[in-house]
């Protein structure tokens, strides 16, 4: 299938303090304020979310957050403002106050505004009825340069719609159409319980610096899945898939046996993925309902890595340090040692541009082939280990050869003269040695065995 992105244009809210850039910023988001969260900027931190308009995604950056006071705000502190959101945005709604009119404030900002080649849009807030909407039509508005300002009401909603048209348009004509969707490194599940810090995980990977994020759509519906773009340090860039974003939003559709265990995402979803990541809460640990989750997940074999979130609050009340950490994990995880474990922090944003490199090795390492002489030298190597590792007595299965026969995850097919002497054991064994060997980091693999013809 052709599937096709759009990266999701970021539209900036700048204006003076009070003019209503947070009213507005709160009505386009609507539905969505759950998935507010601040980005670190350039200077200070500002809020994002998404809005939808027709179907299409866009993302809204509401710069009130940055240090203006409304005292008035000086012009200095209104630049850094204007920077920051002329860094991140494609275009940039300037708002001003339909009831007062122009001041010189906003002149300032406006020429500033003006400097930067993103397309800015005038807008006339407090525009609330009839008669302040035909005092936007005074000629002192035409001073910015930028025609007659758009009245609106962000208060009451009149003339927001119109407001949004005008913004598709201009976004339209500026070519960030659909684009065929590049290769992808790994398509990854973020699961967990609720509040172990999945959406922050996304709105914190969604508002670093060097990442694009773009909505890609199943149907023609809502946007499901989230394309994340980087260059990494090698200066490659990375294309992950982030399954069913939605999921992760509005906790939605839980499956049938799923409910004790409170999962967002569905298992049809989670079989989307090459890496699942769980994501655990650093101070609870890892629970009963967490295991039956991981459990569930790896009847689908997919790459599977544990993000320990929460990391910050772990060591503000002194938990034990990472080794430790591990090694209770260890104890936890006996049916699954090879789970990676990563350690961050979605809210202070510490190490969490690592887990998608994580999770792109893993990703590898499910997809690894291994060639036949290596396969064979293994095998001369695990001879020698078979004294050692069986007991005197003990039924050694006589093995003519081994293949790999697939990948993702990968699979080995182990040629025995005689089933029955084929212990689940000795599989373990076989994939132990072969982790040993060939590492197969956070991911499955499978050992299976059938008599020589
Ligand atoms: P910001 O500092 O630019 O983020 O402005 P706010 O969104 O905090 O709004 C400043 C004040 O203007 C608040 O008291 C809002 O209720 C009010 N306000 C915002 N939009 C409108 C509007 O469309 N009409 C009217 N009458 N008041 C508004
Ligand atoms: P979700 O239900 O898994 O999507 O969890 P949320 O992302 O909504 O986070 C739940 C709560 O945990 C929120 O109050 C977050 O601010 C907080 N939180 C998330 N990540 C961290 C973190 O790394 N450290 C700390 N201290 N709190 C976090």
């Amino acid at each position: 299938m052709d599937q096709r992105i759009k990266a999701t244009p970021v539209v900036a809210i700048v204006g003076r303090p009070n003019v209503g850039k947070s009213t507005l910023f709160n009505r386009l988001l609507e539905q969505r304020k759950a998935i507010v969260s601040p980005i670190p900027g350039t200077t200070r931190d500002m809020n994002f979310g998404h809005c939808h308009w027709r179907g299409e995604p866009i993302t809204v950056i509401d710069t009130a957050g940055l240090d203006l006071t409304s005292e008035g705000a000086t012009d200095e502190a209104m630049k850094r403002q204007a920077d920051a959101a002329m860094h991140k945005a494609d275009i940039i709604l300037f708002l001003a106050d339909a009831q007062i009119g122009p001041v010189l404030e906003d002149k300032v900002l406006g020429k500033y505004l003006q400097k930067s080649k993103k397309p800015v849009i005038l807008i006339a807030n407090k525009a609330d009825n009839p008669k302040t909407r035909k005092q936007t039509e005074e000629p002192d508005w035409l001073k910015f340069g930028m025609g007659e300002p758009l009245p609106i009401s962000a208060a009451n909603g009149t003339g927001v719609g119109d407001m949004l048209d005008l913004l598709y348009d201009r976004i339209a004509a500026m070519g960030l159409g659909a684009k065929p969707m590049p290769e992808i490194d790994a398509r990854i599940a973020i699961i967990g319980r609720p509040n172990v810090g999945k959406s922050t995980l996304l709105n914190r990977l969604a508002g670093e610096e060097r990442v694009i994020v773009s909505e890609v759509p199943h149907t023609t519906k809502e946007p499901q899945d989230t394309l994340v773009t980087w260059v990494d340090e090698g200066g490659t860039e990375r294309n992950v898939l982030l399954v069913d974003t939605v999921g992760i939003r509005k906790r939605a559709h839980v499956e049938p046996g799923l409910e004790g265990i409170g999962v967002t995402m569905s298992i049809g979803e989670i079989a989307r993925a090459d890496v699942v990541i769980l994501v655990i809460d650093a101070v609870e640990g890892l629970n009963l309902q967490e295991k039956r989750l991981l459990g569930l997940a790896l009847e689908k074999h997919p790459g599977v890595l544990i993000a320990v979130n929460k990391w910050d609050l772990a060591q503000e009340k002194k938990l034990g340090t990472a080794g430790d950490y591990k090694d209770y994990l260890a104890t936890e995880l006996r049916f699954a040692p090879w789970i990676p474990v990563v350690f961050m922090s979605a809210k202070t944003g510490d190490r969490v541009g690592k887990i998608l490199g994580h999770a792109i090795h893993v990703a590898r390492e499910r997809e690894k082939e291994i060639p036949q002489e290596q396969i064979e030298l293994f095998m001369e190597k695990l001879k020698k280990v078979h004294h050692s590792a069986f007991r005197k007595g003990e039924n050694r299965p006589k093995v003519y050869g081994m293949t790999q026969i697939g990948t993702k995850p990968p699979k080995f097919m182990l040629v025995v003269y005689d089933k029955d002497t084929v212990h689940p054991n000795y599989l373990r064994f076989i994939e132990n040695r072969l982790r040993e060997e060939f590492q197969f980091d956070g991911t499955p693999v499978r050992v299976l065995s059938r008599e020589i013809e």
